[in-house]
């Protein structure tokens, strides 16, 4: 065994240290420990940073999609249309409401949803299209959002591997009625544990989540619906505002490392991720071999981490299947291919160069 010199991702707050120590110490300080000041100035703070006028901190990105749903009105007996290549939570996040994921396929040059399969998926129960901006990668809105509009279904967008991308200039989250946000450690905006916010331009909207996220109370003690215990806690809260001013540096550099991989890999035996739009922000750095398995077993050789993003289609998980055979031959391709290749921000250029050597003296 080869120690790993190149590690998938660093988590240790590095050049952010500094700001997270004084906010956590501040939070101890204050002795108020769950949904408090921290946490709506943070509320204030992501939406300001995304362009939407509300956001709601919840415990997780899970929960974001799910409360969404909720908040909608969308639940037993209603169809979602998502997407096969995502984490499963996007999907576990649809059934978590009561509604039943449907999966149209892929657009293969960017991995995520194919408009016309949407499309060709929406039934007499449909109720909402649910994007994700896999990797980072904004997802064709303007073609969803007009067939959302054309339907009158709801536009919802997964936005937890997208913090600050945009689509076409405009920031993703705020061409649908409402958008989702992880920000579970390794995301691009990460908490020291579980965290997410539903950020929505809808003010009704909002209140209905915040509602939603604890226990439905309308008044202290007083449940007016059936909600759930989804909280952001002061800590995390407070983290990410110690690191929400350096969320736009930690993305330049997740594009500059991008386009150090582009110019180090073009004649590599790889394919290359199609950027569609300069408003990419690179969460994952995937690339496609016909060899992956093989690929990966020689990057491990080479002391490089490289992970798999997503090994299984999401209609193909055991826990998602019986809700409907869905038939996604891109995805299905397309996962026996893939591979991600480290990329964070407090990662160097040497790593990365060592790392596009270690590709390119595949055979
Ligand atoms: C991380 C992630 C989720 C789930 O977020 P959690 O905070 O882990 O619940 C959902 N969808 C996508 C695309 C994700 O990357």
């Amino acid at each position: 065994m080869i120690a790993v010199t190149v590690p998938f991702t660093r988590l240790r707050p590095g050049e952010d240290a500094a700001d997270v120590d004084t906010a956590i110490r501040r939070v101890l300080d204050r002795g108020w420990f769950v949904l408090g000041p921290e946490v709506e100035a943070f509320e204030d703070e992501f939406a300001r940073a995304v362009g939407t006028a509300c956001a709601v901190g919840v415990g997780t990105g899970t929960d974001a999609i799910a409360l969404i749903l909720r908040a909608l009105g969308i639940g037993a007996g209603d169809e979602v249309i998502t997407t096969p290549l995502s984490a499963a939570y996007t999907a576990l996040a649809v059934m978590m409401a009561g509604a039943r994921p449907v999966f149209a396929d892929l657009d293969e040059s960017r991995f995520t949803l194919d408009p016309a399969a949407v499309e060709a998926a929406i039934s007499a129960r449909t109720r909402a299209i649910l994007p994700v901006h896999l990797y980072g990668q904004p997802a064709n809105l303007p073609a969803l959002a007009r067939i959302a509009a054309q339907h009158h279904l709801a536009l919802v967008e997964d936005c937890c591997q997208a913090h600050l991308a945009t689509c076409g200039g405009r920031p993703v989250g705020t061409f649908g009625v409402a958008g989702a946000y992880s920000f579970y450690p390794t995301k691009n905006l990460g908490a020291l544990g579980d965290a997410g916010a539903v950020v929505t331009g809808d003010r009704g909207l909002a209140d209905r989540l915040k509602r939603l996220r604890n226990g439905g109370q309308t008044d202290r003690y007083r449940h007016a619906e059936a909600g759930v215990n989804s909280r952001l806690d002061e800590l995390q809260a407070a983290v990410l505002r110690a690191r929400l001013p350096w969320l736009a540096t930690w993305t330049a550099r997740r594009r500059t490392l991008a386009a150090r991989y582009r110019d180090a890999l073009a004649s590599a035996d790889v394919s290359l991720p199609t950027e569609c739009d300069a408003g990419h922000v690179y969460h994952l750095f995937v690339i496609r071999s016909k060899q992956r398995d093989r690929l990966q077993s020689h990057l491990a050789d080479c002391g490089v981490e490289a992970l798999i993003h997503y090994p299984i289609p999401i209609p193909r998980q055991p826990a998602v299947a019986s809700t409907r055979p869905a038939d996604c031959p891109i995805a299905d391709r397309v996962c026996r291919e893939l591979l991600s290749l480290p990329l964070h921000p407090a990662m160097g250029d040497e790593e990365a160069d060592a790392v596009a050597r270690a590709v390119c003296v595949f055979a």
